[in-house]
């Protein structure tokens, strides 16, 4: 069986930043320790800090001291204002610094009285914390069919960025179609390098190999855009979390396998998956 893991697989550099940040500083931080969310989306990297004594929180109500991590995602900035404000409250900000870039081209786009259109997926923790930067009138849309309901006035300007890791192409068609649509907006394409280079090489080893595997967590958006190009091109493509989910039968009668893994997705857990493939 020939294999070829995509070069881009794996951890990408806000990832790697945020959790060199929370391993550098474990020692010293003050407990409780506890996460606004996931680091990353990856239940085996979750699993590996909550055995080093981090708490994964889903509000911030009540939260008055000890340690709290903010997540590579980012987080609305008057809700960080907030919490500076709580003295006993040590923050660590892991926020990935291209998610800062484009709350920055938000509230720029904000602060030129242009109404701030955002291109992601509506409830995503990046896509919440872009929208407190864009003001809270922001609209989000995650296709082009959703931005036509939405009412669109030439007597206002508009402005335009994207989730870091929405698809490249499709964000290059919407731009297209916007431009006809909106005579006055000023648009920001604020998909990150790791994520077109991941889709690009994803689209690459669809098209050229038998079977397809994407690695990654099901709640990960960017591993899940990952898996959405590649099964268009390839039916045989599997999304797996662990190489434990691998059939024998995907493999049968095929000679070459392509493997891709979102940005969250552990270097072990890939490489555990490519072994086992490997055997079959
Ligand atoms: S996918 Fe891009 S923006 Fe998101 S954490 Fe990774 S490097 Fe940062």
């Amino acid at each position: 069986m020939r294999i070829e893991l995509a070069k881009s697989a794996g951890f990408c550099f806000g990832v790697r930043r945020a959790l060199a940040m929370v391993e550098e500083n474990i020692k010293q931080m003050k407990k409780p320790i506890r996460m606004y969310g996931h680091l990353v989306h990856n239940e085996e990297v979750v699993k590996k800090l909550a055995a080093k004594g981090i708490e994964v929180i889903d509000t911030l109500k009540g939260i008055y001291q000890g340690t709290l991590i903010i997540t590579a995602h980012g987080i609305s900035p008057k809700i960080k204002e907030e919490l500076v404000k709580r003295k006993k409250l040590d923050l660590i900000d892991a926020t990935c610094p291209k998610v800062l870039n484009v709350h920055r081209l938000a509230k720029r786009l904000r602060e030129e009285n242009r109404q701030v259109l955002i291109f992601g997926d509506p409830g995503h923790k990046e896509v919440l914390g872009i929208k407190g930067a864009a003001g809270n009138k922001a609209v989000v849309f995650s296709s082009y069919k959703e931005l036509k309901k939405i009412d669109i006035s030439q007597k206002i300007k508009y402005g335009l960025v994207a989730q870091t890791t929405k698809e490249y192409q499709k964000f290059k068609e919407l731009e297209k179609k916007i431009r006809r649509r909106i005579s006055d907006i000023k648009i920001f394409n604020t998909i990150c390098e790791t994520s077109r280079e991941k889709q690009s090489e994803a689209r690459r080893l669809a098209k050229k190999y038998d079977v397809v595997l994407v690695i990654g967590s099901r709640l990960s958006a960017n591993t899940t855009r990952l898996y959405e190009i590649c099964s268009k091109i390839n039916s045989n493509t599997y999304f797996i979390n662990t190489a434990e989910e691998l059939k024998k039968e995907w493999f049968k009668n095929k000679a070459s396998v392509g493997v891709t893994a979102g940005a969250s997705t552990p270097d072990w857990v890939i490489d555990k998956a490519v072994e086992r493939a490997l055997e079959y």
